[in-house]
């Protein structure tokens, strides 16, 4: 089976085209600058990449691109459009509704825009990829693999927050936690590397991208995370704050004669790393090499970036009243050994964590690093949302289902 995998943003769009029979990616490429002047596919296949310039005014003309490039007979991998046999496609919010991977449907596109409210930046681009889709290849089925799925039946005393219930009830305010592709792939990955009953497992995932969070997953179900009703809160991230004091934003509105939009461009975008070192970077490589060179302002963040993460290591073994495995994955997790050195090493001692220096000094590598003594195994696990679209989106197609429940 050959499996189509679509990432629709606002501005570009990720795709992946993989051959299911042993999980090949056949190629994969982006198509960047949608709308804007200077559009063009950046396009791999076989460790070789082409970029090829095309003006693209929406999504519709770049997935047609997109589509033309993967039967291309020089960057192509397939002969006809007719070899894809289902096309995966993420989509941020499912809301309450969705807590599985779906076929989709009229009603399943209806709730999508539905739950556009709750996502009004990343709903509507991933509507347009996916009806786009089923404009150009009208008789090929697509499911949607969703943000928040994994999350969405966590209990309610950890997605309700202390605000009137009413809230609740009117606007859906709750914590509905995002990168759940990224954290079910890693604590699914995670259990069959140690040889655990995925089951009966207590894994802490830790997802540190631009964006990151961290989930705490009992039993192969995510019980709780940290992003919430949006993917502001929770861990210091590239710009955004992460935790604060709600009473901030309206002291900052007050003081700062701010509307809630120029507030929330401020948490979102101007906040979190870049913020913390007056606009020097948002990525934590230039963060890493200034600590290193002794900058106390880098060392600081750096330390607050780290402190961050452990105090919700160590809420989320409180929360599973125990933890087996932590895995780390992402731009930093996979990347940094500093950071998971730290993090493990300053924190984590009286959980018996101990790490392989020599094993935690790789990047990008699935891996165990901590030692064979060690009470709780941490480890790095590069993550992969694609594959587990593309997984989701052949059983469902191969089953016949229309839901996969997690
Ligand atoms: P996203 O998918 O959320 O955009 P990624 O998972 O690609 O993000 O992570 C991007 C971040 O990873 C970068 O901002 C950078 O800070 C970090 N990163 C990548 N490589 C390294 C590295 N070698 N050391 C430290 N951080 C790294």
């Amino acid at each position: 089976m050959i499996v189509l995998v679509v990432n629709s943003g606002s501005s570009s769009i990720k795709y992946q085209l993989m051959d299911m029979k042993d999980e090949k990616v056949l190629c994969k490429g982006i198509a960047e600058r949608i709308g804007i002047p200077g559009s063009r596919i950046v396009h791999k296949k076989d460790g070789e990449k082409f970029i090829v310039e095309k003006p693209m005014v929406n999504h519709d003309e770049a997935l047609k691109f997109v589509l033309e490039t993967l039967i291309d007979e020089k960057y192509g991998a397939i002969k006809d459009f007719k070899e894809i046999n289902a096309v995966g496609h993420r989509v941020v919010h499912g809301g309450e509704k969705f807590s599985g991977s779906v076929l989709i449907d009229d009603e399943v596109i209806k709730a999508v825009e539905e739950f556009s409210f709750l996502a009004p930046l990343h709903n509507p681009p991933n509507l347009m990829g996916i009806k786009a889709i089923m404009k150009l290849l009208p008789s090929v089925p697509n499911v949607a693999v969703f943000d928040t799925a994994f999350h969405a039946k966590m209990p309610k005393k950890a997605y309700l927050y202390a605000i009137p219930y009413t809230y609740y009830e009117k606007y859906k305010i709750r914590r509905y936690g995002f990168h759940g592709t990224s954290h079910r792939y890693v604590s699914k990955r995670t259990a069959e590397i140690l040889g655990l009953d995925y089951n009966k497992s207590k894994i802490i995932t830790v997802h540190l991208g631009n964006g990151a969070s961290i989930a705490a997953v009992k039993n192969g179900k995510s019980i709780d995370t940290s992003m919430g009703f949006t993917p502001l809160e929770g861990l210091v991230m590239g710009t955004r704050s992460g935790d604060l004091d709600p009473s901030i934003v309206t002291f900052l509105m007050e003081k700062e004669g701010l509307t809630s939009e120029e507030v929330y461009t401020i948490l979102n975008k101007k906040s979190g790393v870049l913020g913390l070192t007056n606009n020097f970077s948002s990525d934590m490589r230039d963060i890493e090499d200034k600590a290193l060179e002794n900058d106390p302002l880098c060392r600081l963040v750096l330390d607050i970036y780290e402190y961050r993460i452990a105090k919700y290591i160590g809420a989320y073994v409180a929360a599973m009243n125990g933890v087996d495995a932590i895995a780390f994955t992402a731009g930093v997790g996979e990347n940094s050994p500093i950071t998971r050195e730290e993090i493990c090493e300053n924190y984590l001692g009286y959980l018996g964590i101990k790490i392989d220096k020599e094993k935690n000094n790789v990047k990008g590598t699935e891996k165990v690093i901590s030692t064979p003594d060690s009470k709780v195994s941490v480890l790095i696990v590069p993550t992969n949302e694609e594959l587990m679209i593309a997984r989701d989106t052949k059983e469902i197609i191969e089953k016949g289902i229309k839901q996969i429940e997690y």
